[in-house]
């Protein structure tokens, strides 16, 4: 059917695309006509009628052909609709015949469904009854099961029970077996004894057991006699020995006898030849052994310091006859010494006596003929080095003593003549130990190395040095950083035990607060005195290595102090160092001379000219407009002052009345002293008039100065030997030192001059060879001067010829000098020392370190501490200018005003400072009575009544005490004398200078008059 209405539908578009053919062809057709219309129109009206008649024609053709397909179109859809008639009756047909066959399936659907349902139950009702069986016959099963295990263990236990019987059944078997066994050996051994006992009753015999026991006791007693035989054999030879032993003994004590005996004579030998000893020192000529016996530090002796120190061994090779020049040369190395040491030695020692039993018979060989002399030769030392003969340390920077060219024997040239001469030094005298000679305080008492704070100060460290205590005084030597160990010939730090403040104590934790906390132990401090007034002491602090050092160090330096006291063996004060002015004044930082004018004035030459201190009264006056003042002399009986100032050093003159703040109406510059470095003044036996002297380079310019105009006059010049470096009058003469040599100049040209340095005299051409700077020279009583030189001090007489064989020895590098007739003051690095030049003793040291003379007595001085110090040497024996000393104090509030005169400043606290000082004193009790002072001058209560007093006394304000002088402290309050008097045992409290006419009294000197008051007079 389907396809059958395709093919319809086919035919259906054909037709009806055939239509639409057509139509758009009659379109077509159409067109054509009305084209040809138009044309029939446009061309000519004949031709319209042709093309009519042809449209006409066409139009019918056309009709018919529309007529022909309409027809033909109504068949087809007649024809058409009967086709689809007759299809959609097939489909109603099939359609009708589907649904019967639907009917049929439904019917045979349910047919299948009703049969499986029955099969299904059919089937579960087979499984249902299948399973019912099985559970029984399951349950049967396992019923049977469990009957069966029951009678299996029933029959297990059974067995059991079975095979015990069985295993015990074998055992009684075996047991019975045994038994048996048993029975038949015990059945044996019966028959046996039954067998023995039937022989044994056969062979009896009665006398068996008499005999078995007299046997037994036989051989005991053999036994017995063979042991005492033993003994007694034992004992035979025991008696032998004895025997022997006691003949020995005999023959022994015989000899023992006669040996005493012997020892008895040798012992009185002995004796006697000590005594013969004995006078033999004593007619010798003052061969003195300082007796080392009596020295408490025997004791040290043993110290292994001792034997690491071997300065004296190693200096001996070098030698004197290396030549002068080699001696200071720095090139002759420690280690080329020690290595020559070494091969020395080797030489020496086995030539010594083989066995020396007693020191009594090694001194019988001194006696022995052909000693040989040490050969002894002046040497200069590199390092530390102790005399052979007393110990000591050979003090000095070059040529401190003798050494022999042969062994190792060195000693001082003092002791030269003294010491044993035997070359070489016999053993036990070569290893001679440490010791003191108490009664003079001579030796080496101990030495070794330390160490000290770095000159910078102990926050940066420590520094190694070596450290010997000799002859009353502690040396420390600075040993060089890096390999060379041996310390130099300078001291870096003298301290002298003899002082009266010394004293060695052991530090705190907060004595050293940078010193590591193990160390502690090891530091011990040495204190000596540094300042007489104010009291001052300087410390030092020594590290040593370790405890047990430290209490040897410690114990030695008391140890020898209390020795030293007891003995009396006082430290010789030749000057004692007081601080001259307020340190507060800035003068004095600048101050580049000074000179003492009288007991209360101090002439200070500055960068900026002259100026005068009046110590008692706080007043300084500008002296003398200059340039740097270099030196300043005066020669007050002319009443002028001679200064060398300005920047091309020339000498000028002024005034005397200068000093005391007017106006100089003169001011003389000698013109030729242009460039002179040096001037001295004197006075000259023909003249009483005092003579200047003037040195400028080798020329020497003398004057004679005048009071009147025009004041100075030039006698004469003079021309010294080398530029003159130092100069002074010695009766009529001018001395001048100049490089290696010393020269008496005439000065007018009568006489001679004398060169004090003989070029004939060998033993003094050593000056010659090196250059030496003249410090200064001292004429002695007897005709005799020492010459003091940048290394050493020569002695030498009216001839330039040596007239002591020791020279005078600087412990440190000179770095200026001063002298008197009778002593020779050397400033170094590390402070002060003091020789008499008689004696040569070195009779002080001052620990001033960088102290500088400002004149050329050394009277005042520049200690370059902070802030610098003007330091006034009070010497106890020269005559001369004395000073008398203010009172200073470090924390004074001075300042320098300016009074009404221009040239006169006051040096004093400014009132502003004292109100507030004063202000201070009223707010804190303590410091108030601290401030005030005791009253000494009672003058002003005197005339006071009772009744006056106490109104006073209300009056008056007791914490306050007004500068006005009217106000009268009362000293009857009893509240504040007592204040008073605990100050008074308070040393450390300062006395502010300022308020000391406010308060009236602790110096009547000062106070007495204001000097303030009287410039405002002025
Ligand atoms: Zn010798
Ligand atoms: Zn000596």
């Amino acid at each position: 059917l389907e396809a059958k209405l395709e093919e319809v539908a086919a035919e259906a578009s054909k037709e009806r695309k055939l239509r639409e053919h057509s139509e758009v062809f009659s379109k077509q057709l159409e067109n054509e006509l009305e084209a040809l219309k138009m044309k029939q129109g446009g061309r000519a009206a004949g031709a319209t009628l042709e093309h009519q008649q042809e449209l006409s024609k066409m139009k019918s053709e056309l009709e018919k052909k529309i007529l022909f397909y309409e027809e033909e179109l109504v068949r087809r859809e007649a024809s058409h609709v009967l086709e689809v008639k007759n299809v959609k009756k097939e489909v109603h047909d099939s359609e009708s015949h589907q649904l019967a066959l639907q009917k049929e399936i439904m019917i045979l659907k349910d047919k299948l469904e009703k049969t499986k349902r029955e099969r299904h139950s059919e089937m579960e009702e087979a499984v249902g009854t299948m399973k019912e069986k099985y559970e029984r016959e399951r349950s049967m099963l396992l019923e049977d099961n469990k009957k069966l295990t029951t009678e299996n263990e029933r029959l297990c236990s059974f067995v059991d029970k079975l095979t015990a019987q069985n295993r015990q059944l074998e055992d009684e078997l075996q047991d019975l077996a045994a038994k048996k066994e048993s029975v038949a050996h015990w059945e044996a051994q019966i028959a046996e004894i039954i067998q023995w006992y039937a022989l044994n009753l056969l062979q009896q015999d009665p006398l068996w057991k008499v005999r078995r026991s007299q046997k037994l006791d036989m051989s005991a007693r053999l036994e017995l006699q063979s042991a005492l035989d033993a003994e007694i054999r034992a004992k035979q030879l025991v008696q032998e020995e004895l025997r022997k032993v006691k003949d020995a003994n005999i023959s022994f004590e015989s000899k023992l006898k006669e040996s005493e005996a012997k020892n008895r004579e040798l012992l009185e030998e002995m004796e006697g030849l000590r005594k013969k000893m004995e006078e033999k020192y004593r007619t010798d000529s003052g061969l003195k052994l300082p007796d080392f016996q009596d020295s408490i530090f025997e004791y040290f002796n043993t110290s292994p310091l001792a034997r690491d120190l071997t300065f004296r061994t190693s200096s001996i090779s070098e030698q004197e006859t290396q030549g002068p020049k080699s001696e200071v040369s720095p090139s002759t190395s420690v280690v080329t010494a020690e290595q020559q040491q070494e091969v020395r030695e080797p030489l020496f020692y086995p030539k010594e006596m083989p066995a020396a039993p007693s020191p009594t018979i090694q001194s019988i060989s001194l006696a022995v003929p052909k000693p040989k002399a040490h050969q002894l030769n002046i040497k200069s030392f590199t390092s530390p080095t102790q005399c052979s003969h007393c110990t000591s340390l050979m003090v000095g920077l070059v040529r401190q003593g003798y050494a022999c060219d042969v062994c190792s024997f060195a000693c001082h040239v003092s002791c030269k003549d003294s010491a044993p001469q035997v070359c070489p030094i016999p053993p036990e005298q070569a290893k001679r130990p440490l010791g003191v000679d108490v009664q003079r305080g001579i030796g080496t008492a101990y030495k070794g190395y330390v160490k000290v704070p770095k000159p910078t100060g102990v926050k940066k460290g420590w520094q190694r040095a070596y450290a010997v205590v000799c002859d009353c005084k502690l040396f420390l030597y600075d040993v060089p950083e890096g390999k060379s160990t041996q310390p130099g010939v300078v001291a870096s730090q003298v301290l002298d035990l003899r002082d009266e403040d010394f004293c060695v104590s052991s530090v705190l934790a907060s004595d050293v607060i940078h010193a590591t906390r193990k160390d502690i132990p090891c530091i011990f401090r040495v204190t000596a005195s540094l300042l007489g007034l104010p009291s001052k002491s300087c410390s030092l602090l020594i590290l040593t290595e370790n405890e047990n050092e430290k209490r040897k160090w410690v114990g030695i330096l008391e140890g020898l102090q209390s020795i030293l006291h007891k003995n009396r063996l006082k430290n010789q004060v030749v000057h004692i160092p007081q601080e001259a002015y307020d340190s507060t004044l800035p003068l004095i930082k600048a101050s580049l001379a000074a000179a003492i004018v009288d007991r209360d004035r101090i002439a200070i030459g500055s960068e900026e000219g002259l100026y005068v201190i009046e110590v008692t009264r706080d007043v300084i006056v500008r002296a003398a407009d200059c340039k740097k003042v270099y030196q300043i002399e005066l020669a007050p009986k002319e009443k002028i002052i001679i200064l060398i100032c300005g920047r091309n050093h020339h000498v000028h003159l002024y005034p005397w009345a200068s000093l005391d703040g007017s106006e100089g109406n003169f001011d003389i510059k000698l013109a030729e002293t242009k460039g002179c470095q040096l001037i001295t003044t004197g006075t000259l036996k023909k003249s009483s008039a005092t003579c200047l002297f003037v040195a400028v380079k080798r020329q020497v310019f003398c004057y004679e100065i005048h009071r009147t105009k025009p004041f100075h006059k030039k006698f004469s010049e003079i021309q010294a030997p080398g530029t003159v470096q130092w100069m002074a009058v010695f009766k009529d003469k001018l001395c001048v030192g100049y490089q290696s040599g010393f020269s008496l100049l005439t000065i007018q040209g009568d006489g001679q001059s004398i060169n004090l340095v003989n070029p004939n005299d060998p033993s003094l051409m050593f000056l010659s060879q090196q250059s030496f700077d003249a410090l200064c020279a001292v004429e002695l009583n007897n005709e005799e001067y020492l010459l003091c030189f940048s290394h050493m001090g020569v002695y030498v007489d009216s001839q330039g010829r040596r007239s002591r064989m020791q020279e005078l020895m600087w412990p440190a590098t000179p770095v200026a000098c001063s002298c008197n007739s009778s002593y020779v003051t050397v400033y170094s690095e590390y402070g002060v020392d003091v020789f008499d030049v008689n004696t040569m003793e070195w009779v002080q040291t001052i620990g001033l370190r960088r102290i500088r003379p400002l004149n050329m007595d050394g009277t005042l001085n520049l200690l370059n501490c902070e802030p610098p110090r003007l330091i006034y040497f009070k010497n106890k024996f020269a005559a001369g200018a004395v000073l008398s000393v203010p009172e200073t104090s470090d924390n004074s509030k001075k300042q320098m005003l300016r009074t009404r005169s221009k040239r006169r400043f006051v040096f004093k606290v400014p009132e502003e400072e004292r109100l507030q000082q004063r202000r201070e004193m009223l707010r804190d009790p303590e410091l108030r009575s601290k401030m005030i002072s005791n009253p000494t001058n009672f003058n002003h209560v005197a005339h006071m009544g009772p009744g006056d007093g106490m109104q006073v006394l209300m009056d008056l304000p007791l914490s306050v005490l007004p500068a006005a002088q009217d106000e009268k402290p009362c000293p009857s309050t009893a509240n504040l004398s007592r204040q008073q008097q605990q100050q008074r045992s308070k040393t450390y409290i300062s006395w502010p200078s300022s308020s000391g006419s406010d308060v009236g009294g602790a110096m009547p000197s000062r106070s007495m008059s204001d000097p303030d008051q009287e410039f405002d007079k002025e």
